[in-house]
């Protein structure tokens, strides 16, 4: 009888990229597209995850499937999500080891319901008791919540989530959940004003307009005299409430929502030029006078910090009083190449480079430190390290982020190309040192440069940014008097998401810049996650389609490429390509050898060393660890699970 095994198999390609011969791009890719239309969309690189998306559902995420996987060894069942959250989470419950789950891919990859299946895993197999259920309710609803203000339609993604999260689920020592923290990054809050064709606003918009029912929501309209069609049910509501929300609260959100609904709907008459900005009075009453640059600055700046305060809230209320162990899962946004990519996108990149150098990092970190662990002897690893693009980016001095802060802050006149002369100037300064700035570096310059443009080498390919917006989005001010005027109203959530705008605390130092304030919550994450035991799941989008049953070839290849596979590969396989507890490894091969079937008595250890002779393996083809045996060249692996099909 065949026994079909999970990791090798002809038909549906193999399991583990480290056992592929010959190992080159086109047989990966192969290799995908073979598991993809088998449905199988999960491959490990070693305990690495590359998830496809499916763009349909599949029946792999039942019940059944959960206890299937539930505290069996990694390699015993075929690739899955589920394999990678049991072992996480049984690392943290019996090894006492705070976890991380590092998710990334570009928009649609699926990170986001990557993220939502680790949790309901890790939901469905920790702890029991009313108590437990709730804070698993209150962890899993968090989500709909977030989505709902931070998601929105997108030509890549139906529901693309628009700010970054990792949030900590925290565990008590027994391994049962008792809370969460979420932190939230740099939310896409110019989408609040302006959205590219063919996409939509964030989804709490649409919800307020086309899904309220209800006293609260016909007063709120009635309050901002909207005339609104009225449909039942509003989910969002409902699961804040879960989360710990109070109905006033709730309602005083969905009020601002509509606030800021209601700026977009704010028309002004032209009346002079001052300043270079359209001087406008509102038409309606007030007849404040109001630009309609101020007016999208306070509608983003308000939606941004209500959203900040939705987080803030929520962790007020599942975080845990004392905490154990935890498990931080991180969806972020992926690396992004458009055509026009502007402020926003540099710091997306700048947060995936430094992802990928910590991806690095522990890779190579936690490679070196099992070989030490299991007493093998570690060679050196060449990789590509990305720590010199990050540099380009971050460093204090003449980093690009310094130098745009300090052009934010230089008195006299500034622009976006001001900011880009600095750049360019400080880069021929630079040519003729061995610099970050020199004609080796990341930053490319060259005569086919498009106009206020800069070029960088990301670690994922070459990106043009332009300069436009760059200086105004980073400074990200808004007028004294806008927040005064929010500060002075009677809507007490308003007046908090303000605290500037009160008189009595006037303080005149400058709030930090966007990028600022950027690279130091990234800096902040990446030496948490630096303290946590990686988990990785890359994630990977089929096609430009949305469609399910399509794979392209081209897309997947670009993917591939950026998120640095081959390379993850290259390093596992570099010293031994597969590894093995001594256990699983002797049941698996011990029909093989008449010594060791159908019983073996004494240690796991000996006995694999008496098959691995008795089969004639090569004695440099092994090295025995102290748990686990080291397999160099995955054909030995394959020479052996064919002689078991035999
Ligand atoms: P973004 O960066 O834009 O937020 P993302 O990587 O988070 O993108 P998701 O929102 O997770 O992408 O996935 C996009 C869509 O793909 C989902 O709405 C869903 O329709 C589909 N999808 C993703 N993963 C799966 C899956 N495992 N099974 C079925 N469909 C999936
Ligand atoms: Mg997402």
């Amino acid at each position: 009888m065949e026994v079909k095994t999970s990791l090798l198999d002809n038909m549906i390609g193999v399991g583990d990229m480290v056992l592929l011969e010959p190992l080159n791009e086109d047989s990966f890719i192969e290799n995908l597209r073979k598991r993809f239309d088998h449905n199988e969309i999960y491959t490990y690189i070693g305990s690495v995850v590359i998830s496809m998306n499916p763009y349909r559902s599949l029946p792999i995420f039942t019940p059944e499937k959960v206890e299937e996987y539930r505290n069996r060894n990694f390699y015993e069942l075929s690739p899955h999500i589920y394999a990678l959250a049991d072992e996480a989470y049984r690392s943290l419950r019996d090894q006492d080891k705070d976890q991380c789950i590092l998710i990334t891919g570009e928009s649609g990859a699926g990170k986001t319901e990557a993220s939502k299946l680790v949790m309901s895993y890790v939901a469905a197999v920790c702890g029991k008791g009313q108590e437990v259920n709730k804070v698993k309710e209150q962890l899993l609803q968090s989500n709909p919540v977030l989505e709902a203000f931070g998601n929105a339609k997108t030509v890549r993604n139906d529901n693309s989530s628009r700010f970054g999260k990792y949030m900590d689920i925290e565990f008590d020592f027994k391994g049962d959940p008792l809370g969460g923290v979420i932190s939230n990054y740099l939310l896409e809050k110019s989408r609040v004003c302006k959205q590219p064709r063919g996409e939509r606003n964030f989804h709490i918009f649409y919800q307020l307009l086309s899904g309220a029912s209800g006293d609260t929501l016909s007063k709120l309209y009635t309050q901002l005299s909207l005339t609104l069609h009225l449909t039942p049910v509003l989910i969002t509501p409902n699961a804040m409430q879960i989360v710990g929300f109070m109905e006033d609260e709730v309602q005083s959100v969905l009020e601002l929502v509509a606030a800021v609904l209601k700026l977009g709907n704010i028309e002004f008459k032209p009346e002079s030029r001052v300043n270079g900005f359209d001087e406008s009075r509102v038409k309606d009453k007030n007849g404040e006078t109001i630009a309609y640059y101020a007016r999208d600055a306070l509608a983003k700046n308000l939606y941004s910090r209500l959203f900040s305060w939705l987080v803030t809230r929520i962790n007020e209320s599942i975080k845990a009083k004392t905490r154990h162990k935890v498990m931080g899962v991180l969806d972020i946004y992926g690396f992004e190449i458009f055509e026009d990519n502007s402020f926003e996108q540099f710091i997306i990149n700048y947060c995936n480079e430094k992802l990928q150098q910590i991806f690095i990092e522990l890779t190579l970190r936690e490679e070196q430190e099992e070989y030490v662990r299991e007493g093998i002897e570690w060679t050196n690893i060449e990789y590509f390290n990305n720590a010199v693009i990050c540099d380009l980016i971050e460093n204090n001095q003449n980093g690009i982020l310094a130098m745009l802060d300090e052009e934010c802050l230089r008195p006299g006149t500034v622009t976006d190309d001001t900011f880009l002369d600095k750049l360019n100037t400080i880069c021929a300064e630079h040519q003729h040192f061995e610099s970050r700035l020199s004609k080796n570096s990341k930053f490319l310059t060259d005569h086919s440069l498009p106009h206020s443009c800069f070029r960088i080498q990301h670690y994922a390919g070459k990106v043009l940014y332009r300069v436009e917006g760059f200086v105004d989005k980073n400074n990200d001010l808004l007028y004294r008097d806008l927040s005064q005027a929010m500060y002075k109203a009677t809507h007490s959530l308003m007046r908090q998401l303000f605290p500037e705008g009160n008189p009595a605390k006037v303080n005149l130092k400058r709030p930090p810049t966007a990028g600022f304030q950027f690279k130091a919550s990234v800096g902040g994450l990446m030496r948490n996650l630096q303290t946590k035991n990686p988990n990785y799941i890359r994630c990977i989008k089929p096609n430009d389609k949305k469609a399910s049953h399509i794979f392209t070839d081209s897309l997947v290849c670009h993917q591939v490429r950026y998120l640095g596979l081959m390379e993850n590969v290259r390093v596992r396989r570099a010293g031994y390509a597969f590894r093995q507890p001594y256990e699983p490894c002797l049941e698996r091969y011990k029909m093989l050898c008449r010594q060791t079937w159908p019983h073996w008595r004494g240690p796991a250890r000996d006995g694999v060393e008496v098959l691995l002779i008795d089969c004639s393996v090569p004695a440099e083809e092994f090295a025995y660890g102290r748990s686990k045996i080291f397999i160099r060249n995955p054909r030995t692996l394959f020479t052996l699970e064919e002689r078991r099909r035999a």
